[in-house]
């Protein structure tokens, strides 16, 4: 049974030692939040971000989130990840794993050493941790890099290794917060074309922000799109397309027109 209210459950980060209830629930439930307001309170007064935001990603299933900038993705990543709490509304998750807007690295460790921080923190011995994260390294185009800290990587590099940190986590749900946007086009192609070879290969429900609707076209099994602040959730597209999806199929253009049209995007 689905507990009531925020599911501790969802109290998972990469970067957090795990506790007893990070355990996988016997039966997925996938990422539900509903009807979710959250408002912060700074010096110049309340900041509504999220109001009645709702969405759904069934157990297996890819949902991309696009909206304008500010209009609260962020924060709803952060209650996916039970990081923050809603003020009102309920949101239910399994255990999630964050890639963080800005990718977070620990200066002091080398790449081998962030990609596997979530195994250490799992209690992985370090050299078996780091011989794990080794190949995925390799495949992630990092070959010759296992040993350099963060600040002798390039910026896409960094987010590699941050996205690597994500999916070597292990959680069920993975929460991707625009990870492939500081890449150069040819990278980000090649990014979400291993994204979604993994996600064929093994099953994770994902929520994906991304400001590239063509990317959450290309990627999702559905596209939520929100309003702009406070959040809410103002059209979702189904993507009923085979795959590997181009962006120049027709289908493909078709939906990001339709998605581009319920941001408001003028035509
Ligand atoms: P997005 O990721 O869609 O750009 P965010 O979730 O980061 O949006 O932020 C939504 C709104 O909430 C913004 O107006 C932002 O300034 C505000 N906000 C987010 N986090 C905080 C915070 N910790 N304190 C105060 N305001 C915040
Ligand atoms: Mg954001």
């Amino acid at each position: 049974m689905p507990a009531k209210g925020v599911n501790i459950q969802a109290r998972a980060h990469t970067a957090v030692a795990p506790r007893r209830e990070d355990r996988e629930p016997e039966r997925p439930n996938g990422v539900r939040v509903q009807a979710a307001d959250r408002t912060f309170s700074t010096r110049r007064g309340e900041v509504p971000a999220l109001a009645g935001m709702s969405l759904h990603a069934a157990p297996g299933e890819i949902v991309a989130v696009v909206g304008p900038s500010g209009c609260g993705k962020s924060t709803l990543l952060e209650l996916i990840c039970g990081l923050q709490e809603p003020d009102a509304g309920n949101v239910q998750a399994d255990p999630a794993a964050l890639m963080p807007q800005r990718d977070l690295l620990l200066p002091w460790l080398d790449a081998t050493d962030n990609a596997a921080l979530a195994l250490r923190a799992r209690g992985t011995p370090r050299e078996q941790a780091r011989e794990a994260a080794r190949p995925w390294l390799e495949r992630f185009g990092l070959a010759g890099f296992e040993r350099s800290r963060p600040a002798e990587l390039s910026g896409g590099m960094r987010q590699r290794v941050a996205f690597l940190r994500t999916v070597l986590a292990g959680k069920p749900v993975l929460a991707l917060d625009e990870p492939f946007a500081s890449l150069d086009a040819l990278t980000r192609l090649e990014m979400q074309g291993w994204l979604a070879s993994l996600l064929a290969r093994e099953s994770r429900t994902v929520v994906l922000v991304t400001h590239d609707v063509e990317e959450a076209v290309v990627l999702a099994d559905r596209v939520v799109v929100m309003s702009p602040r406070p959040g809410r959730t103002v059209a979702e597209l189904r993507v009923l397309l085979p795959r590997p999806r181009h962006r120049t199929d027709p289908e493909v253009v078709a939906l990001r027109e339709r998605a581009l049209e319920a941001l408001g995007v003028p035509r």
